[in-house]
């Protein structure tokens, strides 16, 4: 298969005139190309550049809004409500971090609650923001249906992702972000197109019977929670608390609004932040210190994070599907 060599830089040249080409401000491209370069830059490859031409399909429909400016309401000191006016997580998230971080430093907890935006991207980005200025972040979202609950065989629930980040005085932090799917679904995708076939105990087809074929998963069958029962009920929670607590769609509902046009449905994310400082006390960095450096010593640990960390310090290109990069630019 064909790859394109491509700068962290040219990555994001590629995604914001592609971007501006289909309707957004400077504003929204320049947050989603940054977001969309800043995964290919750390290896997050199903959440780079392949999300592109669905941003373009949901700004084309009218799904998304490009010139969206996101707006905050600070509900009590620690309850922050922003509202997406129907644009694309990556600005909602530029504009509202701070305030919680702000509000979180304040009080030792804030919460951000996020309505009407399109979330297709990574969550590490918005948790990482917050652990780089010391506070302890943990974000979760919920979108359209395509896993099916523990002993179920319809989706019901979305891959509904949950990242959490704890800050590392000098160190890159501790961050794990992950669907609460056996298998993002982003992934299933990439081996469709591949045509690689998926490990056991990811799916079933559209009769609900298990199956390794990923193009069986997306036509009609579902993606199965990881850890069986146990992710389902954390699948649950994530429902309600990016749905449920933010007053935003459950992933049914957000199923039931989309018009499928292929880019992300309207979802809530919840992010709530927390200073070590203010709760824990001034030795909360080496006391965590301890724990961490233990774990991360021990035979056989890879800590999460770090294999996208060493990405990132990589100056080289980064190599880029051929028949991707001339979609996109084939879009702009
Ligand atoms: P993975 O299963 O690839 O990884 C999950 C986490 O585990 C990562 O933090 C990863 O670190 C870590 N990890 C991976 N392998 C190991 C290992 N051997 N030992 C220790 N840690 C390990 O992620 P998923 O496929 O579940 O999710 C991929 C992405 O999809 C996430 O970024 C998620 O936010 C995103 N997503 C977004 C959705 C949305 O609606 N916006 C929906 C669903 C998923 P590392 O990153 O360093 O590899």
């Amino acid at each position: 298969m064909s790859k394109t060599p491509l700068t962290v830089e040219q990555i994001y040249t590629l995604a914001y005139d592609c971007l501006r080409a289909n309707g957004c401000d400077d504003a929204n491209a320049a947050a989603t190309a940054k977001t969309v370069s800043t995964a290919e830059r750390d290896g997050s490859e199903s959440h780079g550049l392949y999300r592109l031409p669905g941003y373009v399909a949901s700004l084309r429909s009218g799904k998304v809004a490009g010139n969206a400016v996101p707006t905050v309401e600070q509900v009590t000191p620690a309850a922050i409500r922003l509202d997406g006016n129907n644009g694309m997580a990556p600005l909602a998230l530029e504009v509202g971090i701070p305030v919680l971080a702000e509000a979180a430093k304040a009080l030792g907890i804030a919460v951000l609650a996020i309505r009407k935006s399109h979330h297709f991207a990574a969550l590490w980005p918005e948790t990482e923001a917050l652990a780089e200025q010391g506070l302890v972040g943990i974000a979760c979202t919920a979108h359209t249906p395509m896993v099916a609950p523990y002993g179920a065989k319809k989706a019901f629930f979305s891959t509904n992702p949950i990242s959490f980040a704890w800050p590392r005085p000098g160190k890159d932090p501790y961050v794990f972000d992950m669907a609460t799917a056996a298998k993002a679904h982003g992934d299933v995708g990439i081996a469709a197109r591949d045509g690689h076939p998926l490990e056991p105990g990811i799916g079933l087809d559209a009769e609900g019977n298990p199956t390794t074929d990923a193009a069986a998963v997306l036509n009609g069958g579902v993606i199965l929670p990881f850890g069986g029962y146990k992710g389902s009920a954390i699948a649950t929670m994530i429902e309600l608390l990016s749905a449920g607590l933010v007053g935003d769609h459950f992933s049914y509902e957000a199923g039931e609004a989309d018009n499928k046009d292929g880019g992300p449905a309207q979802g809530g994310q919840l992010i709530i932040a927390l200073s070590p400082k203010l709760i824990a006390g001034d030795d909360w960095g080496a006391h965590s210190e301890g724990f961490l450096s233990r774990l991360e010593n021990m035979d056989g640990i890879r800590m999460p994070g770090k294999r996208r960390h060493q990405n990132r310090l990589s100056t080289e290109p980064r190599f880029i599907k051929t028949e991707l990069v001339e979609k996109i630019r084939s879009l702009t």
